[in-house]
């Protein structure tokens, strides 16, 4: 198994590969922007812990349970004015719309390291991790890909206007700039003169911004790299997934993804008494305060799957 899957080919719509700008440049942008968080003089308190609250948002809220458990799997319910506000915090992240990404990994669910999982590691590992975002992928913009795997998010205005007029990457450029405002008016209200708050909203956009998006970008993307290959396993799957405990801590329980492989619609992805889950406690307090319903948990779903087979 493992002999035949180290010689898994590039998917045949990326050859002859070729780099795709738009991406290639954004996620260049980004990383070269980090830079910045080697200046000691860039650095504060506030940012740094604006940075760690905008990755529980929208890393945990709005990619973890957003874009990922609710919106690709329909692990639960909830009302959809609470979907729509979780949706653009995954775009926060810089992670694409929703529509691609629920299409890229639901296709990636379909035919998990084998021929044409988009983004196995079993190409080789920057190819799982990054290199699968950096050139053109001819399925990722046809109207057939998103008509199989997208169908009923664009089926609703609110998903189909973010496709238009790469409308969703303006929401990020939009909540940066809050951001960093923020930072700035925060910064006059606590400092002596208008050029240290200018250094704040530099901090902010430093820490708040870059850094972590590098970071919720390289821990989202973990879980498509490490965890189909370093790891324990609870379930035998057709897959190589793996559980991680590491990328699970930083991910809001995303990194137990073996079982999420082996349960793919159950909203909670750690299913014994140590694989915490974060994510799966949010849904359940959402439940708890009424927005959230119709949980699917892993019991139920085997139970479902097992009826439909
Ligand atoms: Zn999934
Ligand atoms: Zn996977």
């Amino acid at each position: 198994m493992l002999q035949k899957l180290k010689q898994l080919e590039h998917p045949v719509e990326t050859q002859p590969l070729t780099v795709y700008w738009p991406y290639a440049l954004s996620l260049l942008a980004v990383h070269i922007l980090g830079v910045l968080a080697f200046f000691p003089s860039l650095f504060s308190w506030s940012g740094l812990c604006v940075g760690i609250a905008a990755h529980i948002l929208f890393d945990g809220l709005g990619v973890s349970i957003g874009y990922h458990r609710l919106l690709t799997h329909r692990g639960f319910e909830c009302p959809k004015w609470l979907e729509h506000c979780i949706a653009i915090c995954g775009i926060c992240t810089l992670q694409d719309s929703p529509a691609r990404w629920v299409a890229i990994h639901r296709m990636h669910h379909q035919h998990s390291d084998h021929q044409p999982d988009p983004h196995s590691p079993w190409v080789n590992f920057l190819w799982g991790h990054v290199g699968w975002l950096l050139f053109i992928d001819r399925r990722h913009d046809g109207v057939v890909h998103f008509e199989r795997y997208a169908r009923d998010l664009l089926r609703d205005p609110f998903y189909f206007r973010l496709e238009r007029k790469l409308m969703w990457f303006w929401v990020y450029v939009i909540h940066a700039a809050i951001i960093v405002s923020i930072g700035y008016f925060y910064g006059l209200a606590t400092m002596a003169n208008h050029t240290q708050a200018l250094w704040l909203a530099a901090s902010w956009f430093t820490w708040a911004v870059i850094a972590r998006t590098i970071f919720t970008l390289h821990v989202t993307w973990a879980v498509n790299s490490v965890c189909h290959t370093w790891g324990y396993r609870n379930y035998e799957t057709r897959d190589e997934s793996t559980n991680s405990w590491w990328v699970a801590l930083f991910t809001f329980g995303e990194g137990w993804h073996n079982n999420h492989h082996a349960d793919q619609r159950s909203a909670q992805h750690g299913h014994r008494w140590f694989e915490l889950d974060p994510s799966w406690w949010a849904i359940n307090l959402m439940a708890k305060m009424g927005l959230a319903w119709n949980l699917i948990s892993p019991r139920q779903a085997l139970h479902t799957h097992v009826e439909h087979d």
